[in-house]
């Protein structure tokens, strides 16, 4: 296990909203990439948008490049140690400092990220207010011997028994003092899945130059990256999507539509993986044979 602030960082951030199984497959080739603070910090945020492909919600991509940044130039390209100073960083949470804090410098500093909440709301036999159960979550790791070690059973215990449907309260062993013990499973259904999106995705391509890219506003889907250009259908076309892209909030149907009229606008020719793109998107080159053209 490792206590190196760095590589803990870049783990805990990558986990925050990707499944651990994906971050499994990329978490390696990134810190091959980027070994430490400073071969992130001098990368080109395109460099780093790139290795973070296939990771989604790519504005943690963008303040852990913001953030290495920060710590060459506050702290002289040392991982700070102190909790306020990793709390500073930006994308970092108060959960995530946690994380770091107790991990790589065994500071009693809760974790309440969304399997410890679950964990602790059992335990309680009730939904608290937060702040209840931030209190709660430093109670037990102030009284934990090894804090680091703590929080980290505490994720993994909610993360492989203490499952969000189906509780594996047999094999839990927190039975003695947990007052749900799966009673309350259902407390924290999924909310109901919006309707999908239909997209069309308009392809322009040119031999020399590959193809066409502009970049997506931030805030909607695939804020801040880019993509050909993009134009969401009030209802979807009658013909099958070329693709179906699931995000963990949305359903995307894609349309693939190619034009041979010149793009119009502020954008950019891509070619041989320059830019980082939606795994959405490559899906869908793919599936209409276009990923040799880019
Ligand atoms: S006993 Fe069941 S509900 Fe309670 S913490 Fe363990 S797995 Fe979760």
């Amino acid at each position: 296990m490792t206590r190196d602030p760095y590589r803990i960082w870049i783990s805990e951030i990558m986990l925050q909203q990707t499944r651990a199984e994906t971050v499994l497959l990329r978490y390696d080739p990134f810190l091959r990439r980027f070994p430490d603070v400073a071969s992130l910090a001098a990368a080109s945020l395109d460099a780093v948008l790139v290795a973070w492909e296939g990771l989604g919600y790519y504005r943690r991509a963008r303040l852990l490049h913001e953030a290495a940044r920060l710590i060459m130039q506050r702290h002289g390209g040392i991982f700070p140690s102190r909790f306020e100073d990793i709390l500073a960083l930006p994308g970092v949470g108060r959960s995530t400092a946690g994380a770091i804090a107790s991990i790589a410098f065994g500071l009693s500093k809760p974790v309440l990220d969304g399997n410890v909440r679950r964990v602790l709301v059992r335990w309680l036999g009730e939904v608290p207010p937060m702040r209840v159960l931030w209190d709660e979550a430093a109670r037990w790791v102030e009284a934990a011997s090894s804090p680091g070690d703590w929080n980290q059973a505490m994720m993994e215990l909610g993360a492989t028994v203490c499952l969000p449907r189906a509780p594996r309260c047999l094999a839990c062993p927190a039975r003695d003092w947990c007052r749900a013990q799966g009673a309350l499973a259902g407390e924290m259904r999924p909310r109901k899945r919006p309707r999908p999106l239909a997209l069309i995705v308009r392809l322009y391509h040119d031999p020399a130059r590959g193809i066409w890219l502009v970049q997506q506003p931030q805030g909607g889907i695939w804020g801040g990256l880019w993509t050909p250009p993009l134009v969401q259908a009030s209802s979807p076309p009658s013909r099958r999507p070329d693709c179906v892209h699931l995000l963990t909030h949305r359903r995307l149907l894609l349309f693939a539509e190619s034009a041979k009229a010149a793009p119009q606008g502020p954008g950019r020719w891509s070619r041989e993986g320059r830019f980082a793109l939606p795994v959405g998107i490559r899906r869908l080159l793919a599936a209409i044979g276009w990923e040799n053209r880019l």
